[in-house]
């Protein structure tokens, strides 16, 4: 039994359970992994440059390096010319500082010589010729130079620890000579189905002949874990007996979380919830006030490893993964950001609440110019309507003490479009 006793619902409102949550899911360590394999990674270390970058004042154009003063005023009617001293290819150093009176000639990314004040364009110049080059313009005379350390300076800290590893990022990394880097752990996830009625993908004649239903949560769940950069664990379909649930529970001992669907419903023989406690649970909380969703239960087995017991309605499962699994597994992994960005929209339609519950409604989203996307329900909201959620761009947020948003509202929604970073692996 667990320790407030079966039957007994904590009924938290969502933005405390998911405080909950994460209270009780830190990050699990790092690793060292090549920067190939980084993306979606969180940092686990602040990274600090070694190098200024760029080194030098650059030239951010093909042209030729003067001093203002010696080409003020340059115009197609009144050209000025320079006698050319020197030339300076990407890769290259100028010999030494520019003398007054000449021009260098330079190349995009190549060291500017000490004492020029910009580099005019070549396409304002007749490009040199016989040592010498002709200005059409005085445009540039204080342009085209990126002072060296404009991007980075040495000493200083360029990434901090919980970023995500983007294309960019990686970028920096390389920047800065890393060739690997200590990134968060992936959680691997543990992830069963349970249920009588339901028949795994090779036994699908089950279904044809009427006696069964897909399991789709699994399917699902395996795919939403990859999505949100874990490592999914099928541990398969159990059937609605305490020791098939026991035993499938217990292959995924090597797991970092476990997740469940289906078996914590109220009425419900609470299959899982018995199991989990065999097993040691502490259950943190059972019930959140939220639809669809609310029989979803948290809790940690025995050396703090984190379960999340889902409802079995299939949008229900989807929708508690999104707002409260994801979330605890992105923490885990060492992001530092949790939560997707929700963005504000405006209501197509009217959307009813009930006070007491946050609603997640699936909802597509029409971009507009210049205001909030619009957004419209993707048909009926029934938690056993996992199309509803397949149509979705994101999860419509009506916030608890709502009952009614009008036509024409202002709300939050989350958006799903990316569900997550891919894994490096691509096979999850
Ligand atoms: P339960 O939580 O066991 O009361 O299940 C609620 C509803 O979800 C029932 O209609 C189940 O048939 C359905 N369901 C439970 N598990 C799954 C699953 N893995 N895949 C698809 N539907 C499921
Ligand atoms: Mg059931």
């Amino acid at each position: 039994m667990s320790p407030k006793g079966h039957g007994e619902a904590d009924w938290l409102p969502f933005p405390e359970a998911l405080a909950r949550v994460l209270e009780r899911t830190p990050p699990l360590g790092s690793e060292a992994v090549p920067l190939a394999a980084a993306r979606g990674r969180a940092l686990a270390a602040d990274v600090v440059s070694g190098v200024d970058q760029p080194p030098w004042d650059v030239s951010a154009m093909d042209g030729f390096a003067v001093r203002a003063g010696d080409v003020e005023g340059a115009s197609e009617d009144a050209p000025v010319r320079l006698p050319v001293s020197g030339d300076v290819p990407a890769g290259a150093f100028p010999e030494g500082p520019l003398e007054p009176g000449a021009a260098v000639r330079v190349m995009t990314g190549a060291p500017v010589p000490e004492g020029a004040t910009g580099v005019v364009r070549v396409e304002h110049t007749d490009g040199g010729d016989g040592g010498m080059v002709t200005f059409r313009s005085d445009e540039d005379a204080r342009g085209n130079v990126r002072p060296a350390g404009e991007d980075l300076r040495r000493g200083r800290t360029v990434l901090t620890r919980g970023l995500e590893v983007t294309p960019a990022v990686v970028g920096v990394l390389a920047t800065v000579g890393r060739r690997e880097v200590e990134v968060g752990r992936i959680p691997r996830v543990g992830i069963l189905a349970t249920g009588d009625e339901l028949a795994r993908p090779d036994a699908f004649d089950e279904v044809l002949a009427g006696r069964k239903i897909a399991d789709s949560n699994g399917p699902a769940l395996a795919a939403a874990v990859a999505g949100a950069g874990a490592e999914p664990v099928p541990l398969g379909l159990a059937r609605d007996e305490r020791e098939d649930v026991r035993r499938r529970l217990e292959r995924g001992a090597e797991c970092d979380a476990l997740v469940t669907t289906a078996g914590v419903s109220v009425g419900d023989r609470d299959l899982v919830r018995e199991v989990l406690e065999d097993l040691g649970l502490e259950e943190v909380f059972w019930r959140v006030r939220i639809r669809p969703g609310s029989p979803f239960a948290f809790g940690l087995l025995p050396s703090a490893r984190p379960v999340f017991a889902l409802p079995g309605n299939p949008v229900s499962a989807l929708v508690t993964f999104e707002v409260l699994v994801r979330p605890a597994l992105r923490r885990m992994a060492g992001h530092a950001r949790l939560e997707r960005r929700r963005v504000p929209v405006e209501l197509a339609e009217e959307v009813r609440g009930k006070a007491d519950l946050t609603h997640f409604n699936r909802v597509r989203l029409e971009g507009r110019p210049g205001r909030p996307p619009l957004a419209r329900l993707t048909g009926p909201q029934g938690s056993g309507i996992l199309t509803s959620v397949a149509a979705a761009d994101a999860l419509l947020v009506v916030p608890e003490g709502t009952e009614r948003l009008a036509a024409g509202a202002a709300a939050e929604a989350i958006p799903l479009d990316a569900w997550g970073p891919r894994p490096a692996s691509g096979d999850a």
